[in-house]
């Protein structure tokens, strides 16, 4: 206050905006990265004040936090029109050749209807996942909270998963204690089908999936182990992120959406706890989630 702008920065960009502001005797924004933040500085003119020529007020908000998540949150629309655009194209394609007057066998027929049931499938698991994502973005996950035992989860969902684990001839073992947690069961349940369905999914012929869960000092501690190709160093940190996937292509033909594991990471921060990954060839995938007991 009292002194000549450049006594206080000499970033080109701030002074000119603060004296375009005086010389038009105008409002204007200007946002500057300075490191690792993104600043809004406002420069109002203010009128002639205290014998000094012009009197600017200048506002600097950090804005850091409200712009990456507008930033994610167009990412993420993007990704997920992407995403629905594929079997949509697909549904609409099949239905317009059964539609046609072109000859079509009853083999081609079959194999038209069942296009159109598979994609509408992956797009009814894509549309689940998205507004599951999207109410715990919101801030709308545990709208009600409740003693749940993790280990009467885990059996539901291992007795869903029966017969995709049997079609690959795979072996589930499980070595499980009750451990309550305070959460919305639905939150509990899409954590631990995803990583069960994840350990199934991604396995090999013949391989096995171990889970074990263990009440250990005021934790819940639940591991999820498989065989199969192991996920490599440099795609472990990034498989949490929305709509990522180590082999699109993999993952696709086994059914995936890429965001199975956005949504385990959501619900353990959420609830307070930690999800960690590691993967090798010899000892395969294993997930380890910590989550708060309920006292
Ligand atoms: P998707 O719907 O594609 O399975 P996820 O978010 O659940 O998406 O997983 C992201 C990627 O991480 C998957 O595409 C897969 O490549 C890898 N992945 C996830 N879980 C496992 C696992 N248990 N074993 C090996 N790879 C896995």
């Amino acid at each position: 206050i009292g002194e000549n702008i450049l006594y206080a920065t000499r970033n080109i960009d701030f002074i000119s905006c603060a004296e375009r502001a005086v010389s038009e005797k105008t409002q204007l924004k200007l946002d500057l990265q300075i490191g690792s933040k993104i600043i809004e500085n406002l420069f109002t003119y203010a009128g002639e004040e205290n014998g000094f020529s012009a009197a600017l007020i200048i506002t600097m908000s950090d804005v850091t936090e409200s712009r990456n998540a507008v930033k994610i949150r167009r990412e993420f629309f993007s990704n997920a029109s992407h995403e629905l655009k594929t079997p949509i194209t697909s549904i609409k394609g099949s239905a317009e050749l059964l539609c046609s007057d072109l000859p079509i066998s009853d083999v081609q027929r079959n194999e038209l209807l069942t296009r159109i049931g598979l994609e509408s499938e992956r797009m009814n698991m894509l549309i689940n996942d998205i507004i599951m994502i999207s109410r715990m973005e919101s801030g709308e996950l545990s709208g009600a909270r409740e003693n749940v035992d993790i280990a009467a989860i885990i059996y539901e969902s291992v007795n869903e998963l029966k017969p995709l684990a049997e079609q690959e001839n795979l072996c589930i073992k499980l070595d499980i204690s009750p451990a309550i947690v305070l959460a919305d069961p639905k939150d509990i349940r899409g954590l631990i089908s995803n990583l069960l369905v994840n350990a199934v999914k991604y396995n090999r012929q013949n391989g096995a999936v171990d889970v074990s869960l263990t009440p250990l000092n005021g934790q819940a501690l639940l591991k999820v182990r498989n065989d199969g190709e192991p996920i490599s160093p440099e795609h472990q940190r990034r498989v949490f992120e929305r709509f990522y996937r180590v082999d699109s292509g993999r993952s696709k033909a086994v059914g995936g959406t890429g965001l199975g594991l956005a949504i385990v990471k959501h619900v353990v921060d959420t609830l307070g706890g930690t999800v960690s990954l590691e993967s090798s060839a010899e000892k395969g995938t294993l997930f380890t989630v910590r989550l708060p007991l309920s006292n």
